[in-house]
């Protein structure tokens, strides 16, 4: 019988954590060199737990040790349990997935590393990935890591150019890619789109494909070669190459809500140990969980908390190839009922959808659920409550984790079990991430409870990104440079009377209404508030009188019509939530949002079209569905 709760929490209860929270930023070095030890094997110890400071941009941690991730996450738990599962795939179509277990999964990896090596790929060589979601795909992650390659991952509903723009960027030589892939019951042309953009990457010597559906797929004798013939070839046991705990684990692009995608680069020790340790104290992941995260392995929250944290704690992770709305709305929560999920981790966007979609798709009993995390967005209030109370039956955990692709692992968030939750906030820091509120006018720190501002770090932690690939001028610029002495997130947030922390979004995303600075992450909770509105988007324009003025963009659910009455309430569920101040002078009902490809809102795009600079949209490379984008300006063309 799997129990729904194998023990209790990691830490007794809040007063455990404040004093753990507390060593951990007076004596960072005790803290994590503890940590680092218990956590992750190493084939060398390393001495120095930290150099380096946030003004000169040169961190490094466990200095002079030496691991290797894929040992870490795979060779460790195969010879305690080669049949323990190590993951569940849950193929597109309900009946198709399989398992990998921990000994299976180290045959595969050494296979894929050897064939990695013979195309001449070596330590330090970034190779691309660009797979969908199948076990394959978590084997390059740890191929590429077993000989010390820093792996590129791409998101495989990226089109061909920006696929080129990051094989170019990042020099990648190789690209691991499948036929097709199959995703909502639909076909997806992976191997065609490489070829697209490869045609612009003289440099790729080698393709890896391997087989997902068995189509017919052009070919490039000599440099592309199918999966299963390559992997036959060799042995299943290669030696994992250990590497200093600075060298790069790998490289990732941030999803491009605020601009050109930045080349993010983690490396080995610090990165795995926030996984692991996030992993374990935030999920609260014990032996023999079922741990599902429903992120794409194409973002970072796919390969800390599909591949690495899971991985590491030698737990099982399911890998999900599909969508929630497929074949029906309650595909998450048979995949829950199913594989007796314990830990549950996925985007407001996600929960959005599913809420709209109606409660009657929720009717599993999920009784093993014990976590249920949110990512990515501020989640408004009345999700939160929808997620603790239809899916968590009001027993699993809500964890609302803040953290980005640049903090490598979860750094504002509650730990399951042990913080008391708000909905809607992201609650107290993780482990020696120390935050501070700056007045973005003086650029002095706020201190005290009750006061709002931007959000920036003033100590170092493992997991932190080293630099931008290729651009360690950017990376100094946008996080180090902004306010000297502390790491900048580019998000505002407000430090309630108790010291919760709540995310207002980022800081461009701010709208300053006659001196009243209104984060749009909490006009939007408003708005969604109303029974028609399945989501929104708020922005500021400039305005003559009030400096900024706030215009919502509205998607409403179905059954309702667009009328002026319908914008009226709108308005007036803001005025009587937040107040009148914050009342939107223009709702613009649309059909959708501009959303990224990893679900999150484009504001700057709706700010543009605003603005009458249409033609000047900047990088939309990462929207995922760009007609949205000359409906929004046709709804807008209207109203004026
Ligand atoms: P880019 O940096 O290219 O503009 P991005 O910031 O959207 O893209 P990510 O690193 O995937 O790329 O996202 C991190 C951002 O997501 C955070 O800075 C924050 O704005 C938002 N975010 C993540 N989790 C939360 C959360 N729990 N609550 C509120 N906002 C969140
Ligand atoms: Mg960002």
């Amino acid at each position: 019988m799997l129990e729904k709760h194998p023990s209790k929490p990691h830490l007794s209860g809040i007063e455990e954590y404040q004093q753990l929270y507390k060593e951990s930023i007076t004596e960072p070095n005790k803290f994590w060199g503890r940590l680092a030890r218990e956590l992750l094997t190493w084939s060398k110890d390393f001495q120095t737990v930290h150099s380096g400071t946030l003004e000169g941009g040169d961190n490094a941690w466990f200095l002079e040790g030496e691991l290797n991730a894929s040992y870490n996450c795979v060779d460790r738990h195969a010879f305690k349990d080669p049949n323990k599962v190590a993951i569940i795939y849950e193929a597109d179509e309900p009946n198709e997935g399989r398992t990998v277990t921990y000994g299976e999964l180290l045959r595969e990896v050494s296979k894929t590393a050897y064939v990695l090596k013979q195309m001449g790929v070596r330590k330090g060589d970034t190779v691309a990935i660009y797979l969908p979601m199948i076990p394959e795909a978590l084997v390059a992650f740890l191929a590429c890591s077993r000989i010390g390659a820093v792996h590129s991952v791409v998101f495989a509903g990226f089109s061909a150019d920006s696929l080129r723009d990051r094989v170019i960027d990042a020099q990648s030589k190789v690209v691991i890619t499948t036929d097709e892939g199959k995703r909502g019951g639909k076909l997806i042309g992976t191997k065609k789109i490489v070829d697209d953009a490869l045609k612009q990457c003289p440099d790729v010597s080698h393709v890896l494909v391997y087989k997902r559906t068995g189509a017919d797929v052009p070919w490039t004798k000599g440099r592309d070669y199918w999966w299963h013939e390559e992997v036959d070839k060799w042995p299943s046991y290669i030696a994992p190459e250990p590497v200093n705990s600075e060298d790069p684990l790998f490289l990732l692009y941030t999803s491009g809500s605020t601009g050109k995608p930045k080349g993010v680069l983690h490396t080995t020790a610090g990165y795995l140990l926030g996984a692991a340790a996030t992993g374990k104290y935030v999920f609260d992941i014990h032996d023999g969980d079922r741990y599902f995260c429903g992120g794409d392995v194409g973002w970072i929250t796919g390969h800390t908390y599909v591949v690495y944290a899971p991985l590491l704690l030698g737990v099982s992770t399911v890998v999900f190839e599909g969508t929630p709305a497929y074949p029906n709305f309650s595909r998450y929560w048979d995949i829950i009922d199913k594989h007796k999920v314990t830990q549950f981790y996925v985007a407001p966007t996600a929960l959005r959808l599913l809420k709209r979609a109606g409660n009657q798709h929720v009717r599993n009993e999920m009784k093993h659920l014990r976590v249920l995390g949110s990512v990515g967005e501020p989640i408004a209030a009345e999700v939160w409550k929808w997620y603790f109370e239809i899916v968590g039956k009001e027993e699993a955990q809500i964890v609302d984790t803040y953290w980005q692709t640049e903090t490598g692992s979860n750094v504002i968030t509650p730990l399951a079990g042990v913080t008391p939750t708000k909905p809607g906030s992201a609650s107290l820091p993780f482990f020696g991430i120390e935050p501070a509120i700056i007045d973005p006018v003086s650029g002095e720190e706020i201190h005290g409870n009750d006061v709002e501002g931007v959000l920036a770090f003033k100590q170092a932690w493992p997991s932190m990104t080293r630099t931008v690939w290729g651009a360690h001028k950017r990376y100094m610029d946008t996080y180090f440079n902004v306010y000297k002495g502390y790491y900048f997130t580019g998000d505002g947030a407000g430090r309630d009377h108790e010291g919760f922390y709540w995310i207002r979004g980022r800081v461009d995303d701010v709208v300053n209404v006659s001196g009243h600075r209104l984060s749009t992450a909490e006009i939007e909770a408003a708005l969604i508030e109303h029974s028609a509105v399945a989501e929104s988007a708020v922005v500021g324009v400039t305005d003559e009188l009030t400096g900024q003025a706030v215009n919502a963009f509205v998607a409403i659910k179905e059954g309702n019509d667009a009328t002026d009455a319908l914008r009226k309430e709108f308005v007036l569920q803001v005025r009587k939530s937040i107040g009148p101040f914050a009342a939107p002078k223009a709702v613009f009902i649309v059909p959708d949002l501009p959303k990224t490809r990893s679900g999150k809102i484009m504001r700057r795009i709706l700010r543009k079209i605003l603005a009458g600079e249409e033609d000047q949209l900047g990088d939309t490379s990462t929207l995922s569905d760009p007609s949205v984008v000359d409906k929004i300006i046709a709804v807008v063309h209207d109203a004026r």
